[in-house]
């Protein structure tokens, strides 16, 4: 029996042929290697008992079965017992002790060497236990926890089982171990080797969790090790622009907003001046939720840059959101002596071609624009400041991009989705992290309600006499896919499928038809042009709607302080992070505002996931915490809304669940860069091929950083 190697094809593991070995390919298994990494998910109990099927002679074992006869004249005493898979034959040459009590139906428990007799197998003087029928029997001397395994219908559980102890049994063959020794007694982690014998045969479960944690922390540590490598290579030798900050320049930059910054801004920006004041280049993300005040904060970033006659820039991810930007820096700067241009894809050729001359030129001080400013025709003179209006959608591509604009610009990422902590440490994990807790003053609360369709009607004429007083509402609908059963998320604002539209505007006609008879409502949605859109949400903010009907188009951008009513219909069908931006938009004024999400659809009651998750946001505004339920649900894809969020499959950990190892990973991590930059010591000379094998393509990303 030849030793195996990791890397041997599993054609080669004893009983599996080139037939076996396609099946195992459909699971993505080609190696031993990967065979031996391919982790039960489950585990059951098993009981040491062998299944007579699986008898084979000279064998020493236990079977378990029932009593079917009970034969011979004494000493060639026999019984025969029944498991279900087979029957066998118990034979003894003197009075077996048990023998008094064994009766046809009772449950015996026989262990003994099988023989072949007469061409039949059978167990030869066994020892011999009895059992009533329905008792359980103790568990066998060999009793263990056996591994359930991701498999398919040709390739059985038991196979892949089978085919591991094979391998083991042909020789250990060993995987490299990537983890520094110091590492794994520091944390108390068995070797990778002996981790993953453990998993495929664990005592207990507390065996087969510390080895599959063993696991997890060593893809945490690599994709750890991936960011503090990046955030070191993105820092090291580079020099920012120093910025500092003096009383002046902070007086003429808070002489520029209507209102007193809030504590928790002031305190975000403190945190920044002391980044770019350092003259390292400061890669901050700024969290806070939808209305918190981030605005008045990036601009106060841009505004010093330009008080020391540098560039500033903010990029946000739709034309729309540019220039809605634009607008409110137009107000916060009105008779100021910046010079700011708006640069978007729409912009006509001769226009756009003045406009980067002036931004080469040094000619503009502040540009606001779209993916436009990637563009590599834009260049600029002196670029001291990038700010991002992430809102979640931008990847780590375009952040990569824009990084090589200039000379180690300062960068700040806004979003509005609040990060889970679990993802701030790994997607953006290689960027300080500042947060506005409070939202500014003078904001009424948000009160919100799940309801039933049933209640539909009555909560609409409720809604109605709050209309008529003179607030304003929003009613959003899903998009629904060609399958009317089955919503898509709607994520993605965009050109909007002919049948979202027609439940857009059948929400719109149940309204207009039924409780809401009379008011002043009005469309909105994706497939209309900008003009249109634009046009409604101003009459909108004019006060001369009651309502819009609106696809989630209006989730990012509208800020329209006396509409204090959301409803929203099919709340089932939209992610808790989705819902929680769209009751963003209201809750913007000084009066209580109401969210009312509204349950349909098939199974609601039945369905408590869906329940429970509308609960969630019923009961809570903390962002933070919806985010956290919305990951343990969703997966972080779904939830930052894009495959581009450079994080790579995670085979073994599992983001929320294993947080505290992933805290413990990103420290080990920090520290073994700020110790050996380069890896070059030899106990991490496994670490390079490593992390570029988890992180694969995702890895260039970053190193395009
Ligand atoms: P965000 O971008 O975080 O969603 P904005 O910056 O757009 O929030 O601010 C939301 C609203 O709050 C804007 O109307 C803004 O004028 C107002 N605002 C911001 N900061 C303050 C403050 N310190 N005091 C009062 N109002 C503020
Ligand atoms: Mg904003």
């Amino acid at each position: 029996m030849s030793a195996l190697t990791a890397d041997d094809a599993i054609q080669f593991v004893r009983g599996v042929g080139p037939r076996r070995a396609e099946q195992f390919a459909a699971l993505g298994l080609r190696s031993v290697r990967d065979l031996l990494e391919h982790l039960p998910f489950r585990y059951e109990h098993d009981q040491g008992f062998v299944e007579i099927a699986d008898l084979r002679p000279e064998m020493n074992a236990t079977i378990r079965g029932r009593v079917v006869r009970i034969g011979g004249r004494y000493p060639g005493q026999t019984a025969q017992i029944d498991d279900g898979t087979g029957r066998c034959t118990l034979r003894w040459f003197q009075r077996p002790q048990g023998r008094d009590a064994l009766y046809i139906g009772a449950t015996a428990v026989a262990t003994g060497r099988v023989k072949v007799y007469s061409e039949r197998l059978e167990m030869v003087q066994p020892a011999l236990r009895v059992y009533r029928p329905d008792a359980t029997p103790e568990p066998a001397a060999g009793a263990r926890l056996v591994g359930v395994y991701r498999a398919t219908a040709e390739l059985t559980s038991r196979t892949i089982r089978q085919a591991i102890e094979q391998v083991y049994q042909q020789g250990a063959p060993t995987t490299e171990e990537f983890v520094p020794t110091a590492l794994l007694a520091r944390r108390g982690l068995p070797k990778r080797d002996a981790a993953l014998r453990l998993a495929h045969a664990p005592r207990t479960e507390a065996d087969a969790d510390l080895a599959r944690r063993r696991l997890a922390y060593e893809e945490f540590l690599l994709l750890e090790l991936a960011l503090a490598l990046r955030r070191r290579r993105l820092l090291s030798g580079e020099v920012g622009c120093v910025l500092p900050i003096s009383p002046e320049i902070d007086r003429r930059i808070r002489v520029r907003f209507p209102f007193a910054l809030t504590a928790s801004q002031d305190a975000v920006i403190r945190e920044l001046v002391a980044d770019v004041g350092s003259g390292r280049p400061m890669t901050r993300l700024l969290q806070g939720d939808v209305g918190s005040g981030k605005t008045a904060v990036a601009l106060y970033a841009c505004l010093l840059a330009v008080a020391h006659r540098h560039q500033a820039a903010i990029m946000a991810p739709t034309e729309i959101l540019a220039q809605q930007h634009f607008a409110g820096i137009e107000r916060y700067l009105r008779g100021s002596r910046v010079r700011r241009a708006l640069l978007t894809g729409a912009l006509p050729r001769r226009e756009r071609e003045a406009l980067l001359r002036g931004i080469e030129r040094g000619e503009v001080d502040l540009v606001v624009g779209t993916q436009a400013l990637l563009e590599h025709d834009v260049s600029f003179a002196s670029l001291a400041m990038i700010v991002v209006d992430e809102q979640h959608k931008f990847g780590v591509v375009q952040r990569a991009r824009f990084r090589t604009k200039g000379p180690m610009p300062h960068y700040l990422v806004m979003t509005a989705t609040p990060i889970p902590r679990t993802l701030a440490m790994t997607v953006f994990g290689d960027l300080d992290v500042s947060v506005i807790a409070q939202p500014p003053p003078g904001r009424g609360q948000v009160i919100t309600r799940v309801v039933a369709g049933r209640q539909w009607e009555a909560v609409m004429q409720h809604v109605r006499g709050r209309l008529e007083a003179g607030e304003q509402a929003y009613v959003v609908c899903p998009r629904i896919g060609d399958d009317p059963a089955r919503a898509e998320p709607a994520d993605e604002p965009g050109p909007a499928p002919q049948h979202e539209l027609t439940s857009v505007r059948q929400a719109l006609e149940r309204l207009s038809g039924g409780p809401w008879r009379g008011l002043k409502l009005a469309l909105l949605h994706g497939g209309m042009p900008a003009e249109e859109r634009q046009a409604v949400v101003s009459a909108l903010a004019a006060g001369a709607l009651h309502a819009v009907v609106s696809t989630t188009v209006i989730e990012v951008g509208v800020d329209i302080p006396n509409a204090t009513i959301m409803v929203v219909e099919h709340a089932e069908r939209f992610g808790l992070s989705q819902l929680h931006q769209l009751r963003g938009r209201v809750g913007r004024g000084p009066r209580d505002s109401l969210c009312v999400l509204v349950a349909r659809g098939p199974g609601l009651g039945s369905d408590t996931r869906a329940a429970e998750r509308l609960a969630v946001l019923a009961r809570t505004t903390d962002g933070f915490r919806i985010a956290e339920a919305d990951l343990r649900q969703r997966g972080p894809g779904e939830l930052l809304g894009t495959r581009q969020h450079g994080l790579p499959v995670l085979r073994f950990g599992d983001l929320v669940a294993d947080f505290a190892l992933l805290e413990q990973a990103r420290d080990d991590a920090f520290e073994i860069v700020r110790n050996d930059p380069e890896l070059a010591a030899p106990e991490h000379a496994a670490l390079p091929p490593a992390i570029e094998r988890l992180m694969g393509e995702k890895l260039s990303l970053i190193d395009a950083a």
